[in-house]
């Protein structure tokens, strides 16, 4: 596959509502432990209101495809994750506005843009234990064509997530535990590596 265009990103979002319902009791069960137990209820409740807003349509472009997306999460998902994932791809849409196919390296300065706008949001920093610790090496780590370098995110998306496990948690609900925060996995980094593996999945041709 050379370019990602609107039907691999339609292709995505399904996907990803698929995955989502089916992970959400394990987001859950990782946000119980560090957070109020809504993550993957959450995720699930707005990927599947996305998937059914863009079911039978036809998005001119990338850019009102995630709009469409952005919106929708904003709208649906509430917490501290609605709004970030929401602004992630909003942000991607406001980029992507008129234009039909990107190369692997314009969806890396997309995801890229996207998580300008998270830090932005949430002012997160690299080893607070959220979902910018899985998006930022996901994001540097894409060489290569479009499937190289999906599935070189999707995999360093993977290991960050696991990688938060022994962080003390910063930012968000979970920093509230403080030293108890240590030893769990964090649930948006989590949700943060299954959009990347299902990118990777839907890009491998
Ligand atoms: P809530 O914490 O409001 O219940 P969720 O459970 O849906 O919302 O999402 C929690 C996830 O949101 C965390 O695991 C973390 O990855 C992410 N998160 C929380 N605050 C921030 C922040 N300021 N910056 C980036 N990500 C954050
Ligand atoms: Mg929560």
């Amino acid at each position: 596959m050379s370019d990602f265009t609107v039907s691999e990103a339609m292709a995505w979002i399904k996907a990803s509502a698929a995955v989502l319902d089916r992970e959400a009791a394990h987001l859950s069960d990782l946000d119980a432990a560090i957070g109020d137990g809504d993550h993957g209820a959450n995720m699930k409740r707005g990927f599947l209101a996305v998937e059914k807003k863009l079911d039978g349509t036809a998005p001119a472009d990338l850019g009102a495809l995630f709009k469409t997306v952005g919106m929708t999460l904003l709208s649906t998902v509430g917490g501290a994750s609605g709004p970030l994932y929401g602004g992630f791809f909003l942000e991607i849409g406001k980029r992507g506005a008129g234009q039909s196919a990107w190369d692997a390296a314009t969806l890396a300065e997309m995801l890229k843009a996207g998580l300008g706008d998270i830090v932005k949001r949430g002012k997160a920093e690299l080893g607070d234990k959220t979902m910018v610790d899985a998006l930022t090496p996901a994001t540097e780590a894409m060489t290569g064509d479009l499937a190289a370098a999906t599935a070189a995110a999707a995999k360093a998306a993977r290991a960050a997530a696991t990688a938060t496990a022994p962080l003390l948690a910063r930012k968000g609900r979970a920093s509230y535990l403080g030293e108890r925060s240590i030893g769990h996995e964090d649930p948006g980094a989590n949700s943060l590596a299954l959009l990347l593996e299902t990118l990777a999945d839907t890009c491998k041709g």
